[in-house]
């Protein structure tokens, strides 16, 4: 298929070809869109060696001139948004729309990052005379970068931007499931002039990948999106390597309704919010705490909008919401919703799969959903909206902090009162009040609890990817 790119490997400024992998597959109707390229051991040797090289070169390319080179990329990837939302689409199963808009949302990390990547400022510490203190920050080295597939283009971008914004270079490690991104994101580096080495992109066997970089010498971050429980086995590899982390793993996004709102207008923008890439969001909101009050009359309007949702392909442009990316989500939504109906969940909208070609599955509003519900507690990164009645502020916020997961939270209201409290007691990296973007190019996203830890995005993010080192130098004292 034309609009589908080549797929390769990008090692030392060179595409190659790798070994024969397997099939990737369009989520909308099941076919076969290209083969993904496998590293083997002599190609993650050669990326080691390129990335090292290229480290060498970029570290002491001059601030101002590695953003031009950056931006240059940016303003490329920006040219080809329309084919890049394409094979992203083809892959993945978001909407045209939604790929077109990570794109370009990718665009904005980049561009930001690159700007800041001039003002990463050390400090001078005041000393006594004949002495100065200086404190430098240096890129950290080499990273290794995985990436997963539910954001193939943004999800790349963050690491790319903030490894090449702070002087070093990169290994990427892209999702097999959606490469195609990552490919097109790598190739806008290379049109833009990017020195040979400096980004390097690999495919392959995840495991093998990941435990041959992370214990080289050389590589010096380790970066990672995706479950907790391999960010947690990539964590144990870096602390035997001592090397430092950033851990963007899952969430399980509470949203507290108090009763000051209009509760259509919360549900339908609550709806609007979950379609987004159909659920497949590690910040996608989940559990619904709805104060008593506006209970009903939320459920019914939640219900009302998910059952009109245009389901379908995503190359259709009217699509709201889009096939699953790969037959699991399909089977976990399956076994979640029959659990929770056992245990006696309320079904309001949708609650089965569309079809038998295609991993479609519709936006399933659940109410009055049991705590004991498996769905209440995993994380179910699909289309499920869980609804709870609860009657207090304090409520609410208990139930939200009651699971391991603390990534993005949300609140609507319209009290002053309420925000103080739930700015104070909400666990989690990132809450967002009245709206649903939890993180934008400028500022700082990450979780706590076992949602990870680290920064991405803002000056905090740019920073992971230095070292500070601080320089004491003695001078003779100048005569007074
Ligand atoms: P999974 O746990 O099998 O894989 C998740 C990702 O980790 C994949 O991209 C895979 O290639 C990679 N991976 C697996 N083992 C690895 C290893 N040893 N070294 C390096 N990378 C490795 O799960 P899945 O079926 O792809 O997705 C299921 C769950 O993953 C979801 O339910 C969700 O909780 C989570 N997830 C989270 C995000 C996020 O944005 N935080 C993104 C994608 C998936």
């Amino acid at each position: 298929m034309s609009s589908y790119p080549e797929l390769r490997l990008l090692i030392g400024g060179s595409w190659r070809p790798g070994r024969a992998g397997q099939p990737v597959v369009n989520p909308a109707d099941e076919s076969t869109l290209g083969l993904l390229p496998h590293a083997g051991p002599a190609d993650l040797a050669d990326a080691l060696a390129a990335a090292e090289a290229g480290l060498k070169v970029w570290r002491r390319t001059a601030p101002a001139e590695r953003a031009r080179i950056i931006l240059r990329a940016a303003a490329l990837l920006r040219e080809r948004v329309d084919d890049a939302a394409l094979a992203m689409t083809l892959e993945q199963g978001k909407p045209i729309g939604q790929s077109r808009l990570e794109v370009l949302r990718a665009c904005d990390i980049i561009e930001w990052d690159a700007n800041e990547g001039r003002r990463l400022y050390g400090r001078v510490i005041p000393a006594e005379p004949g002495m100065r203190h200086t404190v430098l920050r240096e890129p950290i080295g080499v990273v290794a970068a995985f990436s997963p597939w539910n954001f193939p283009v943004s999800s790349p971008a963050r690491k790319v931007a903030g490894a090449l914004s702070a002087g070093c270079s990169i290994i990427l490690k892209a999702s097999e499931e959606t490469p195609a991104g990552a490919v097109q994101l790598a190739q806008a580096f290379v049109d833009a002039g990017l020195p040979p080495g400096v980004l390097n992109l690999v495919f392959g066997d995840p495991a093998e990948i990941s435990s041959f970089l992370i214990a080289q010498p050389a590589v010096r971050l380790v970066t990672f999106t995706g479950s907790v429980p391999v960010g947690k086995h990539l964590a144990e590899l870096a602390g035997r390597h001592m090397k430092p982390a950033i851990m963007e793993l899952g969430g399980h996004g509470p949203v507290i309704v108090c009763d000051d709102v209009d509760p259509e207008a919360t549900a339908v923008a609550s709806v609007l919010s979950k379609t987004r890439n159909a659920g497949q969001v590690c910040v996608a909101p989940t559990r619904f705490f709805v104060h008593d009050r506006i209970y009903d009359r939320f459920v019914a309007a939640a219900g009302a909008r998910a059952a009109a949702l245009r389901v379908g392909d995503g190359r259709d442009e009217a699509t709201e919401l889009g096939p699953l990316a790969n037959p699991r989500r399909l089977a976990a939504m399956e076994s979640l919703v029959a659990d929770a109906l056992a245990r006696g969940a309320r079904l309001v909208a949708g609650g089965e799969r569309i079809g038998t070609k295609g991993y479609y599955f519709p936006l399933t509003v659940l109410a009055d959903m049991p705590d004991d519900a498996r769905a209440m507690n995993e994380e179910p990164f699909g289309p499920l909206m869980l609804i709870q009645r609860v009657r207090s502020l304090e409520e609410a916020i208990a139930k939200a902090n009651a699971l391991p997961f603390g990534l993005a939270a949300y609140a609507f209201t319209e009290s002053a009162a309420n925000v103080a409290a739930l700015s104070d007691e909400v666990a989690c990296g990132n809450l967002s009040i009245n709206h649903f973007v939890a993180s934008i190019a400028e500022t700082p996203f990450g979780g706590v609890k076992d949602s990870g830890y680290g920064r991405e995005g803002g000056t905090e993010g740019l920073t992971e990817y230095t070292v500070v080192k601080c320089v004491s130098h003695r001078t003779p004292v100048p005569r007074a």
